[in-house]
């Protein structure tokens, strides 16, 4: 169901409530945002209000402190990140509800921009306590919810707060709805799915989903050892998931009864563990030794995933093809983001850590589009509907 969205909005004289996703990573041990990805990200859409004239109240949550006030994880430094990409002031407020932000709320002119505290230094932002979503709604006239990396969850300020105002998406939001749902519902064909990532477990819902609708799906990284295993590899010691083997059998027969392209690592780089400077080598799937981990796809493996992409016109991808935090591990996971990167087809990353390895790469530009949220985006692909999605307005 398509969901109104901000620009279906008479802005003029009025109060914005915006769920942002602010969980921004901090240099360690300092009050410094390291990555400001996320903030940027909603830029667009604050900028968007202000210039329809809306006043701008802005809530998000940073970290888990658990329903109570801490002061490291307050939003001081969030906020002066803000007012310096927005080039405008921004008030912060230490309270997300009650007299004292409402009276900033109030005072707000048009176009002006406030941030509340952390929502989850309030015990009833992760219960979706009906009273505290009131309090919030309290503080504007119409609520838009931007943060799609939290919209998998149901929490006051993602879903409670929606039934108390209306609810419309936000411009990151709707376009992270459009490229997903496009995935999901009328891709351009050919179409190929890429996973890998820790855990069969994690993504099985997903892959299934994308068996009856992909031409070609790539399966690389950790997850990749139960298919070898199911195939009749010893895989040593590699991250296996026993009580899936039988169930990766399954899905090889499945894809081959649909005619996917269903595709495994044919060499993969092991070493006895996932550390810089640790002796690797490049085997076939059979040669794993005991005491050998599987810790990428080796270097024939890359060449033919990306010679299958090249002939793609979507690619999805969800999780790395190797340990790609720990060189050389990464040179897979390199190796495919170049190649989605350098084709035609319209590219769709997931978040979490392909996210991050798309950004460390330096290819994150190259990509359509890279979701802002790892486990929403999983949600979703899933086919689940995200609780922070139906409750907004239907268009
Ligand atoms: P995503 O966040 O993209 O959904 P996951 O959270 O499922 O992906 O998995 C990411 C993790 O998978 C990374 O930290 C990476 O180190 C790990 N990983 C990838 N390949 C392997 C492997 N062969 N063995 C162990 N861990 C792996
Ligand atoms: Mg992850």
């Amino acid at each position: 169901m398509a969901k109104r969205t901000v620009r279906d909005v008479d802005w003029a004289g009025k109060r914005a409530l915006v769920r942002v996703d602010f969980n921004v990573p901090f240099e360690h041990g300092t009050a410094r945002v390291s990555d400001d990805v996320r903030i940027r990200a909603a830029l667009p859409t604050i900028q968007y209000l202000r210039e329809q004239g809306a006043a701008v109240v802005l809530a998000t949550h940073l970290g888990r402190p658990g329903g109570k006030p801490q002061p490291e994880l307050e939003l001081g430094p969030v906020a002066e990140r803000l007012a310096e990409l927005l080039r405008t002031p921004v008030t912060y407020v230490h309270d997300a509800v009650g007299d004292v932000a409402l009276g900033h709320a109030e005072r707000l002119g048009p176009s002006d921009v406030l941030l509340l505290e952390n929502v989850r230094f309030y015990a009833g932002e992760e219960t979706n306590s009906d009273a505290f979503a009131l309090a919030l709604a309290h503080l504007a006239d119409i609520y838009v919810n931007d943060a799609f990396g939290t919209a998998h969850r149901a929490h006051a300020s993602t879903e409670g707060v929606a039934h108390h105002l209306p609810a419309v998406a936000g411009l990151l939001m709707d376009r992270e709805l459009a490229f997903l749902g496009n995935v999901l519902e009328a891709p351009e064909r050919p179409l190929a799915a890429v996973f890998g990532g820790a855990k069969v477990s994690d993504k099985v819902r997903v892959l299934e989903r994308l068996l009856g609708r992909a031409d070609a799906i790539l399966v690389g990284g950790g997850m990749a050892a139960t298919f070898l295993k199911a195939q009749g590899h010893d895989v040593g010691s590699s991250l296996l998931e026993p009580e899936l083997v039988n169930f990766c059998g399954d899905i090889m027969r499945r894809a081959a009864d649909s005619g996917v392209d269903l595709r495994f690592p044919q060499d993969v780089v092991v070493a006895e563990k996932a550390e810089v400077g640790v002796p690797s080598a490049v085997v076939t799937p059979s040669e794993v030794g005991k005491s050998q981990m599987i810790l990428d796809i080796g270097p024939s493996t890359a060449e033919a995933f990306a010679g299958v992409l090249a002939a793609m016109k979507t690619i999805v991808w969800n999780g790395p093809m190797g340990v790609c935090e720990v060189p050389p591990f990464e040179r897979g996971t390199k190796a495919i983001a170049k190649a989605i990167a350098g084709s035609n087809a319209t590219s769709v990353i997931g978040g979490g850590s392909t996210a991050e390895a798309v950004a460390t790469f330096g290819l994150a530009g190259s990509m359509t589009h890279v979701s802002t949220g790892g486990g929403a985006s999983l949600e979703f692909l899933e086919g689940r509907e995200l609780p922070g999605v139906a409750a907004l307005d239907n268009e």
